[in-house]
């Protein structure tokens, strides 16, 4: 059960780790979505759409999103392809996006994907759209990514936050020694949303929830601990990365893990500056099976979350 009550007219697909949650605003005429799920589960964002969210034979005017990382994005070709919908990106996701490269929005870095797609337009920090009935204004929302932003509806005091909030946690933030920007961004978003007060907060993972004030200590807490221990972020960012990688992949050979982290950028260049040189694969498979995020049997490795 969630524990807030949206309007009618704002509809939330709660979705796993690999994908994004999808939020629909329904007007007639004008009905829009926020961020389309990771590609390789194109064909099942679209089926939820259709059957979950009303848009069984109706038209989607329009997709908006929070940030341009591949959970969030990926799908915005296949639902455009759907619907013919005009697709809406942050201002400055733009340069992350265009040109269409492997390495876009930091894809090759990561062994993600996304399906290549347009842009019709762009929206900044203090721009607004009309979505189910009412206007969402955008808000700056730097830290996981730091082009992001977030969507606030006054009236019902409705958060989109994205990956900058999370009932429990948010989206990782980049490990740096010393000062470190991303934290302080992050830092800078969460202040942004206590002055906002929101009654409830639409994640871009997990449930609807109405404590943000709890939500907002949570992460505090845990980005205190990250600048106090670079080391300890930088763990947690290969951990959720590798987590991620195998709700794509579903399983991978528990013999091919060295030779993966190896190989993928941003595990190599995490490591090297944060943690003691060594085995990283066999810390890496012993934590998160510690952790219960994965299981091991057969000689594979599977994931526990869902995608
Ligand atoms: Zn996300």
């Amino acid at each position: 059960m969630p524990s807030v009550t949206l309007p009618p007219s704002v509809r939330v697909i709660v979705r796993g780790w690999l994908n994004c949650n999808q939020v629909v605003m329904l007007a007639p005429g004008d009905n829009v979505l926020v961020d389309s799920g990771y590609c390789t589960h194109r064909e099942r964002t679209l089926e939820l759409l259709a059957s979950r969210a009303g848009l069984d034979r109706q038209p989607l005017e329009r997709l908006v999103n929070t940030h341009c990382h591949s959970d969030h994005m990926g799908g915005n070709a296949a639902v455009a392809n759907a619907y013919g919908c005009r697709i809406t990106i942050p201002a400055g996701e733009v340069k992350n996006v265009e040109p269409w490269t492997p390495q876009s929005a930091w894809m090759e870095e990561f062994d993600q994907r996304a399906d290549p797609f347009h842009y019709d337009d762009t929206i900044d920090a203090g721009e607004s759209f009309e979505g189910g009935g009412f206007e969402w204004k955008a808000y700056p929302a730097p830290g996981h990514d730091m082009d992001a932003l977030m969507f606030f509806e006054p009236r019902n005091r409705i958060l989109i936050s994205g990956d900058a909030l999370w009932e429990n946690a948010m989206g990782f933030v980049w490990p740096g020694e010393g000062a470190n920007p991303y934290i302080d961004a992050a830092r800078e978003t969460l202040a942004t949303i206590e002055r906002l007060a929101p009654a409830a907060v639409i994640p871009g993972h997990g449930e609807p929830f109405a404590d943000a004030p709890g939500a907002i200590a949570r992460v505090r807490e845990k980005l205190d601990a990250f600048a106090r221990d670079p080391a300890k972020n930088a763990r947690h960012v290969i951990k959720s990365m590798f987590v991620f990688a195998l709700l794509d992949k579903q399983s991978m050979p528990l013999a091919d893990v060295p030779g993966y982290l190896a190989r993928v950028p941003c595990y190599r260049n995490v490591s090297e500056r944060f943690l003691p040189p060594g085995e990283l694969a066999e810390w890496l498979v012993g934590d998160l099976q510690r952790s219960g995020a994965i299981s091991v049997a057969d000689g594979l490795l599977r994931p526990t979350a869902i995608g």
